[in-house]
């Protein structure tokens, strides 16, 4: 269904400004909000749309959702390496489904941090863009850089302020949003660990010089304190894990809060300690590598990150065997139990964070007039229970753009199919 208008009246909106949820009326013209009518204050006349979405005055219109650390060519795989060898084919085809999978899920924005294969990310972001594919906005990310001996995931090797420099360049060349660096390491390898760090200032100062004359921005694979300074020192403002810190990188962090995001990506350590048994991984297996210790580090750097104000994200590291596609949502019910985010705080951080990270705050993540109309309808109120946005039968609705990606059963759909959605009109579709 293409919406040229829509109005989604009868709604409650819950923002993305930290405005308590208040009852009233949207209008969508075009790829844009055009109006937000307070109930009791005003009403938008029904016959300025084409399209009429009643939300029966107990359903929540809010703003699309992010993912700040999205491998949308990762395969729900057990061994990275092994994702590198697919053929490009069958490659191309899953990520088709992974970028679907994302906007099913209520996602209108990820942020790409690292691809399996130098283009595919690419390519990806492309085909959304012009419309040939469905899936998020998406940052499109190159291949993750890394140092000799110290490749986490599918990598490029560089040593050397000179090979940095130049595989920045390849990886720039070919069109990419962000540049990942692989600076710390991952217990998971046995090899390459999460205290140590493989990058030098020096290399790291050239990767952010290079990728910023391109007009690229560099995140980083960051666990511990030590890579972590070396991300604000030298300008890489997107920094996923960050799970160790002590003080002096929290003071840095904080100093350089307006311009760093981090994502510390719990759902892989969460899944991996506890329930990746099944991928021969046990508990016992998972605590013997280090990463119950690095949960509970993570989980206490998070919360001090949070009341210094520095801006946490969720986004899970998914596309792994136990962190597949499609449970995203999953990381905002971790904010709530495991950070101490309000529930506004959780989605205040998937929605108007997400708009700061895309890089367009002014027109991304937030229900305003004028911003981009990347909405959901959700049957509840995810203020009162954010698990519910784990289930999609609970999103209504999914907009992004101005245009349904999943459009609002129609009546006929209602009284064949859909029970459910009693309140639920569609007046003209
Ligand atoms: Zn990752």
């Amino acid at each position: 269904m293409n919406a040229e208008s829509t109005l989604f009246c009868n709604v409650n909106i819950l923002d993305g400004t930290g405005a308590q949820p208040y009852r009233g009326d949207v209008l969508v013209r075009g790829n844009r909000i055009d109006r937000i009518a307070r109930a009791g204050q005003t009403c938008i006349a029904h016959d300025l749309a084409t399209n009429v979405v009643d939300g029966g005055g107990h359903r929540t219109l809010m703003p699309g959702l992010c993912d700040a650390h999205t491998h949308i060519t990762w395969n729900n795989g057990t061994n990275l390496h092994a994702t590198t060898a697919l053929p490009i084919e069958e490659h191309l085809l899953l990520t088709i489904d992974n970028a679907r999978t994302y906007l099913d899920c209520g996602y209108t924005m990820c942020v790409g941090a690292a691809s399996a294969k130098e283009r595919l990310d690419v390519v990806i972001r492309d085909s959304i863009n012009s419309g040939r594919i469905p899936g998020p906005r998406l940052l499109a990310s190159g291949m993750e850089i890394a140092t000799t001996g110290a490749d986490v995931n599918p990598s490029l090797t560089a040593d050397g302020v000179e090979e940095i420099r130049k595989t920045v360049r390849s990886v720039c060349k070919l069109g990419v949003d962000t540049v990942k660096l692989s600076m710390s390491g991952e217990q998971i390898t046995g090899a390459a660990l999460n205290h140590e760090t493989f990058f030098t200032d020096a290399e790291v100062a050239v990767a952010v010089e290079e990728a910023s004359r391109r007009g690229a921005r560099v995140c980083a694979h960051a666990r511990n304190q030590h890579s972590i300074k070396l991300c604000v020192k030298h300008g890489v403002n997107i920094i996923y894990h960050a799970s160790f810190v002590d003080e002096e990188a929290l003071d840095m962090l904080e100093a350089a809060k307006d311009r760093v995001f981090v994502a510390p990506g719990l759902a892989w350590l969460i899944m991996t300690c506890y329930h990746a048994s099944d991928w021969g991984i046990t508990p016992e297996a998972a605590e013997q590598m280090g990463y119950v210790d690095e949960l509970e580090n993570a989980i206490e750097s998070m919360k001090k990150m949070h009341q210094r104000g520095i801006r946490v994200l969720p986004g899970g590291d998914y596309g792994f065997a136990w962190t597949p596609h499609g449970t995203y949502a999953k990381d905002l019910e971790y904010f709530v139990d495991l950070l101490g985010f309000t529930p506004m705080e959780t989605i205040l951080s998937a929605t108007k964070l997400g708009g700061e990270i895309m890089g367009d705050p002014e027109h991304l993540g937030q229900l305003r007039e004028g911003y981009f109309a990347d909405l959901l309808l959700v049957d509840g109120d995810p203020l009162r229970d954010i698990t519910i946005l784990q289930d999609r039968d609970n999103l209504l609705a999914i907009m992004k753009d101005g245009a349904f990606h999943k459009a609002p059963p129609s009546a006929e759909a209602r009284i064949q199919r859909l029970p459910r959605f009693d309140h639920l009109r569609v007046v003209a579709a």
